[in-house]
């Protein structure tokens, strides 16, 4: 970490944007420092809020000429740290907020640009007010923005359809370290002129530069949803399904949810109004959202494939939402299931990948190691089975001392990291890296693979000043 700057080095900074948009004042601060969860709080001595690009690179240049660090954040949403300055730090916080414009709407090539601070769901909104989709979705998306969407190449539920934020990215105008603007806003579907630098921007976690803009792929609207809650007897029925939905449901899978009954149990138990959607208990149940660009008729499909699924034994009992508002329950269901731990003492979690097809092995193995390692533990792992990522989360013993529990995370993370490794999978699939896994990054990441990621880093910030202590 650099020395403390001077009040002098400050007051520079804050004339870059203005005394409105420099907080220095530690109550105002905290909005920035403190994650949603409360795991990581931060110490910063200004948060800069720029309102235009050349403001952000101005903050860029004078940050390299004086070995400033640096920490960029859009919505503070992000779950491994990556937004938030050391808590001894002397970073300076760039939030990006105030670049919030959508720039540019053009249904005819199916893009839209827009301003990194812009909310998930104003790009959302956006499209659809222009007749069109586009399909990133995260429970966060009220607060999250696009520029930690792309920092953090974000997943969520329609990975599944149409791939996570790197796949939706056609475009990038990103201020480099030093101060210098890419102008990199391209809206080409197909560009081979060499190496496709946008790339090493999206998930880099603001470790590389500052990403100010981004054109985005727009999709047809969907116009015929279909949603079911199903019940099934294990993962591998719940993979035998998916292979049927896949073939035989009617549309495009856009979603396929896995979800264990003791996390439905604890959605029941602590959230008002929250219903079993199925008579009767089953080990685990899948949401599946089916959709289609034609109009109706996807429930009726949805139905045969069900039927089908009873039949080959993948499926044990489901219902086909009959609303909206019956769909948004089920999903109500889905999107509680982390939130609802909370009520019931100390929680560890992963967020981890395997191939698909490893997916029932890989939780038959995990479940199995760390109700080994503390009895009593409940095992709640959920998410997105056909992306072959589980949030694979654990609630401490009934009754047991939660700080016992929680200190043994670490240990527990080793054991269920050390199964992912032998299944080939990673242990970062969503969120990133952050500071809250960085020390395991050298464990996991082949040699070679490390040599290169640090040998970009040292090329795009020489001095080390972004981001620094986050991903490596
Ligand atoms: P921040 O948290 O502010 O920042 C995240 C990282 O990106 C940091 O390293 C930061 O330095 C960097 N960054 C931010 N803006 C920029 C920029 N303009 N240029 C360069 N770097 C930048 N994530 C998923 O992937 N899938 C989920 O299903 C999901 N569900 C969530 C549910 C809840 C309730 C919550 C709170 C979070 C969830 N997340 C999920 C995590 C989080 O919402 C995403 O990581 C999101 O992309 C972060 O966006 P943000 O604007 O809040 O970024």
């Amino acid at each position: 970490m650099s020395a403390l700057l001077s009040p002098e080095l400050l007051a520079r900074f804050a004339a870059l944007v203005g005394e409105r948009y420099a907080i220095a004042d530690a109550d105002a601060q905290q909005p920035f420092l403190k994650e949603w969860r409360d795991r990581y709080h931060g110490k910063t001595p200004l948060v800069l809020l720029p309102g235009t690009v050349d403001e952000v690179a101005a903050i860029l240049k004078l940050a390299d000429e004086t070995d400033t660090p640096i920490v960029p954040q859009g919505g503070n949403t992000g779950l491994v740290g990556g937004q938030v300055p050391h808590a001894e730090g002397n970073e300076l916080l760039i939030s990006l907020k105030r670049l919030d414009k959508v720039r540019a709407v053009d249904p005819d090539s199916n893009t839209i640009d827009v301003e990194a601070g812009v909310t998930l769901q104003r790009v959302q909104e956006a499209a659809e007010a222009a007749g069109r989709f586009f399909p990133l979705t995260l429970p966060s998306e009220g607060s999250c923005t696009i520029g930690g969407n792309i920092g953090t190449n974000a997943g969520g539920t329609g990975v599944i359809a149409y791939g996570n934020t790197r796949d939706l990215v056609m475009g990038l105008e990103v201020v480099l370290p030093g101060g210098r603007i890419w102008h990199g806003m391209r809206h080409l579907r197909k560009d081979n002129t060499g190496y496709d630098l946008k790339n090493l921007f999206i998930g880099a976690e603001g470790t590389l530069g500052i990403v100010t803009a981004a054109v985005l792929k727009l999709f047809p609207r969907p116009r015929s949803v279909g949603t079911a809650f199903i019940g099934v007897d294990n993962p591998a029925a719940a993979l035998a399904l998916l292979n049927v939905a896949r073939e035989n449901g009617g549309g495009t899978v856009t979603a396929f949810e896995l979800m264990p009954r003791i996390g439905i149990d604890f959605v029941i138990r602590h959230v008002a109004d929250a219903r079993d959607p199925i008579e009767g208990s089953y080990p685990w149940y899948v949401l599946l959202e089916v959709s289609t660009s034609a109009e109706g008729g996807v429930n009726e499909a949805l139905e045969a494939m069900l039927m089908t699924a009873y039949e080959r034994g993948y499926a044990r009992d489901a219902v086909i939402a009959a609303s909206l508002d019956q769909a948004a329950d089920f999903w109500r269901l889905r999107e509680l299931l982390s939130e609802s731990q909370r009520f019931e003492g100390g929680s560890i979690k992963h967020d981890v990948s395997v191939p698909i097809r490893l997916v029932p092995a890989f939780l038959d193995k995990a479940i199995a190691a760390v109700e080994a390692f503390i009895p009593g533990a409940r095992p709640l792992p959920f998410g997105h089975l056909g992306d072959g990522n589980i949030h694979f989360n654990i609630s401490q013993p009934v009754g047991g001392d939660k700080q016992a529990f929680l200190d043994k995370w670490e240990k527990t993370n080793e054991i269920v990291h050390a199964i992912v490794a032998e299944f080939h999978g990673s242990i970062s699939a969503e969120h990133g890296i952050g500071q809250a896994k960085r020390k395991l990054l050298p464990g996991v990441k082949d040699p070679v693979e490390l040599e290169m990621m640090r040998a970009i880093k040292a090329t795009l910030d020489p001095k080390g000043i972004m981001n620094p202590g986050k991903v490596l």
